[in-house]
């Protein structure tokens, strides 16, 4: 698609891109017109560049941050001053007790990118994202030891993650990012952070919730294994969408009743959906049999799409884009490792990675031509 897959470059003028964005201006005037800053203090601008700086070069401390662009003099210049860690920390603090600006400039953000980027949030593809915490969850505080009483992080959680290429699934703890992801342009759309041990599929609602809320109506919504459950595929066909999901092997399944319907012709072949009655349509091979098709509802078994359909193969190979996204949001933008604690801390740190991803995707896309 139009959009470009490889990296920007990271560097000051990046930066600055981002800072000269409407989007960002209109959370930095949110924020002045709030009166954020005290008396001393540093900009908002230069606060939301600081933040800008974190995730496009993917450090992850305040300190590297501030040591950075008190040794970087383009940075400096692009920011107009050398904010202190204190001054970050106080600010990264103000937008976790006050969501509202943050909130409203994400909305903003995908809401441009829906507008102006062809094929964006078309077909999503959701899964989840382990992010271990910054904290040590082991129950023991010594092997055979006695039991550990206080977590140093006590929103992080034992969950479990599946093997992804060389590295083998199992527990770990801490907080998992969920997203929904467009399959065309790799870009967010959805996402939220909760504590490992929540399960996954109960993510699903909300974030198509706050994809719609966010003008993206998908078509299709691709999920793995995980999410083979029939609420998932309720909440899908809810937000009037098509569920692309292979199949567990449920007693169901083991009876082969996901099967097309047969006859003394053979395998009946699918010959259509109809979204409105959410219904399948099947035929006889021959056209022999009276009646020569069938209606099936759409269900878990029998979903809108057919998985022997051409179709579903394409679009369940589009669900990599989510995995494809979640790696380079914790390579390429700093996403991982954490190293803060708690969960709105974390969710912030999220947010903050995912606005700078978005913008910087903003940055090459069309403006509304004259916003009346
Ligand atoms: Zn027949």
């Amino acid at each position: 698609m139009a959009v470009s897959t490889v990296t920007p470059t990271r560097d000051s003028e990046h930066v600055r891109l981002l800072l000269g964005l409407p989007e960002i201006r209109a959370l930095i005037a949110d924020l002045d017109n709030a009166r954020w800053t005290g008396r001393v203090g540093y900009g908002n601008r230069a606060l939301i560049g600081m933040c800008l700086v974190k995730a496009v070069y993917a450090l992850p401390t305040w300190s590297r941050v501030v040591r950075l662009v008190a040794d970087h003099a383009a940075l400096r210049d692009v920011i107009g001053c050398a904010p202190t860690a204190d001054a970050c920390y106080r600010f990264a603090r103000k937008l976790r007790e006050n969501r509202v600006p943050l909130d409203v400039c994400l909305h903003r953000v995908v809401t441009r990118l829906a507008a102006t980027t062809p094929g964006y949030g078309a077909d999503l593809a959701i899964d989840g994202s382990d992010m271990p915490a910054y904290a040590n969850g082991q129950r023991y505080v010594s092997r055979g030891g006695r039991l550990r009483e206080k977590f140093s992080d006590s929103d992080a959680s034992w969950g479990h993650r599946s093997s992804v290429s060389t590295r083998s699934g199992g527990g770990y703890y801490g907080f998992k990012l969920h997203a929904a992801v467009c399959t065309h342009t790799g870009l967010p759309v959805a996402w939220s952070v909760e504590t490992a041990k929540e399960q996954e599929t109960l993510s699903v609602d909300a974030l198509l919730d706050s994809a719609a809320v966010r003008g993206v109506r998908p078509a299709t919504i691709a999920l793995d294994k995980g999410y083979d459950n029939n609420r998932v595929y309720a909440t899908v066909a809810a937000h009037g969408a098509r569920p692309v999901i292979p199949l567990r092997q449920t007693p169901d399944v083991k009876a082969g009743r996901h099967q097309p319907p047969t006859c003394e012709h053979g395998a009946w072949t699918f010959a259509g959906a109809e979204e409105a009655r959410q219904t399948t349509k099947w035929r006889c091979p021959t056209g022999e049999c009276t009646p020569g098709s069938v209606r099936l509802p759409a269900s878990r078994l029998h979903p809108l799409i057919p998985r022997s359909t051409p179709r579903f193969r394409a679009l369940y190979k589009g669900r990599g884009a989510v995995e494809r996204e979640f790696g380079r949001l914790k390579n390429e933008w700093g996403l991982a490792p954490l190293r803060v604690r708690g969960l709105d801390r974390v969710r912030l740190h999220a947010d903050l990675t995912i606005l700078a991803r978005l913008a910087t995707a903003l940055t090459t896309a069309p403006a509304i031509a004259a916003a009346a």
